[in-house]
């Protein structure tokens, strides 16, 4: 029997959706299973970084439409002792440097940038909730009846259906990972920048944070940001935390004394990088947050999500013109994301841990980045894309550091 798709892609976050852009692009027959209906909201913060930006470009032939969400233009970091850095890229006017969007538009948006291609389905409100190999390739078990295809691609973000989760592996682990809450305000007071994003890295959540993502019409994205793996951090309870730190931050209450919560509080999990989880198998390979792929450094999980489903396309293009679906064959994705990622996240986990315990050393740094010109320029640079590491090993950091006023 014919089967439905060349490839099934369980889960249309931004993970899954990449992965089949990918594939549609290069005529290779997707198709996509979400469990939610079209454009449904999700639990996020929905901020997107530069390089989010640059591969949402890459993936849509740059048609992603982003008068769909807020531009920023600027960011503002505040410390545990009160001081602040703030930082304004608006310089490039021809760059789009960061955005927030609400989660289903930005789903939304990557859907209509694919969906006159003919090698492209996707069916909503379709869960699936089993999967096996067959002969010659895999069967998913959904709501809608069994479908068929050659291999698969597991995104179905931190919370998977058990059974279909590879070899019963849980992306999530409750003592390390993070949790986060998010809600939506009308009317808080940003002192006009609404193109401003703020991190709050109070004493109480260090080194987690609250934020205030500004969203198009007057609508702010506000929550706060848990890892587990700090001791202070565990049984908290993230609601109670929230209304005590709007109600009683000196920075915050005054803000929020006019402003009213659209819609419900709600809270979900992420899965930080781990050494232990499974990438790819026989005839399958995971990506995004069900790969566990969040960022430690603040949390940031859909730029790894869209890289890791590019990767997933390419390396499943190629088993493709080799018919070859093989453990072995898959094994290069690990190998991409080994070399090209995990680097780089265990780096930033290192960092985290470092840092993590230390709110005075943070404080101190901060108080520096915002008072040295040539420092702020490199925080420009860092959060607009560069790499922290090559930064903490340049000479010319240091001797900022060193030679900048205490
Ligand atoms: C409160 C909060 C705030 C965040 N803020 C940010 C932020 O500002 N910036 C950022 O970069 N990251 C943020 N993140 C992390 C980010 O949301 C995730 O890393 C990102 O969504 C991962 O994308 P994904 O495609 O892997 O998974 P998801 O976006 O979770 O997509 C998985 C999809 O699979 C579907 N699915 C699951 N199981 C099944 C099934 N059995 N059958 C069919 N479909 C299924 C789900 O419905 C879902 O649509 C935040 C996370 C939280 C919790």
């Amino acid at each position: 029997m014919p089967e439905d798709a060349d490839i099934i892609i369980i889960g249309a976050g931004p993970a899954g959706l990449s992965a089949a852009i990918t594939l549609a692009k290069q005529d290779i027959r997707v198709l996509v299973i979400e469990r939610e209906s079209a454009g449904k909201e999700k639990v996020c913060g929905g901020g997107l970084g530069r390089r989010s930006i640059r591969l949402l470009d890459e993936l849509t032939n740059n048609s992603f439409d982003y008068s769909k969400g807020n531009r920023i233009n600027k960011l503002l970091v505040g410390a545990p002792d009160g001081s602040d850095l703030s930082l304004d890229f608006s310089g490039n006017k021809s760059l789009i440097t960061g955005l927030t969007i609400v989660r289903g538009m930005l789903e939304d948006e990557m859907v209509r940038s694919i969906n006159d291609n003919r090698n492209f389905t996707i069916r909503y409100d379709c869960e699936a909730t089993k999967w096996k190999h067959t002969d010659n390739g895999v069967e998913v078990e959904t709501n809608l009846g069994l479908f068929s295809a050659k291999a698969l691609v597991i995104a179905a973000g931190a919370h998977p259906t058990r059974e279909i989760e590879p070899d019963g592996y849980s992306p999530f682990n409750r003592e390390s990972d993070a949790i986060a809450l998010r809600a939506y305000f009308k009317n808080v007071d940003q002192n006009g920048n609404h193109d401003q994003i703020e991190f709050y890295f109070f004493k109480d959540v260090f080194p987690g944070y609250f934020w205030i993502f500004p969203q198009k019409e007057s609508i702010c994205n506000v929550g706060v940001y848990l890892p587990l793996r700090y001791k202070h951090q565990k049984g908290v309870n993230l609601q109670s935390l929230f209304y005590e730190l709007i109600q009683e931050q000196s920075t915050l209450a005054g803000r929020f004394q006019n402003a009213s919560l659209i819609g419900k509080i709600e809270s979900s999990v992420l899965p930080l990088h781990k050494e232990k989880r499974v990438l790819s198998g026989d005839r399958f390979l995971v990506v995004g947050d069900s790969a566990s792929l969040v960022d430690d450094l603040a949390g940031e999980g859909i730029g790894n999500a869209l890289q890791s489903g590019i990767w997933a396309g390419e390396v499943l293009h190629n088993a493709f013109n080799n018919n070859d679906f093989s453990v072995e064959s898959l094994r290069k994705y690990d190998l991409i994301i080994n070399r090209k990622l995990v680097k780089e996240l265990n780096w930033h986990a290192r960092l985290m841990r470092f840092v993590g315990t230390k709110p005075r050393l943070f404080s101190l740094l901060v108080r520096k980045f915002s008072t040295s010109l040539s420092l702020n320029v490199s925080a420009n640079k860092l959060a607009t894309g560069a790499s922290f590491k090559r930064l903490l090993f340049s000479s010319n950091f240091w001797i900022q550091i060193l030679f900048s006023k205490w």
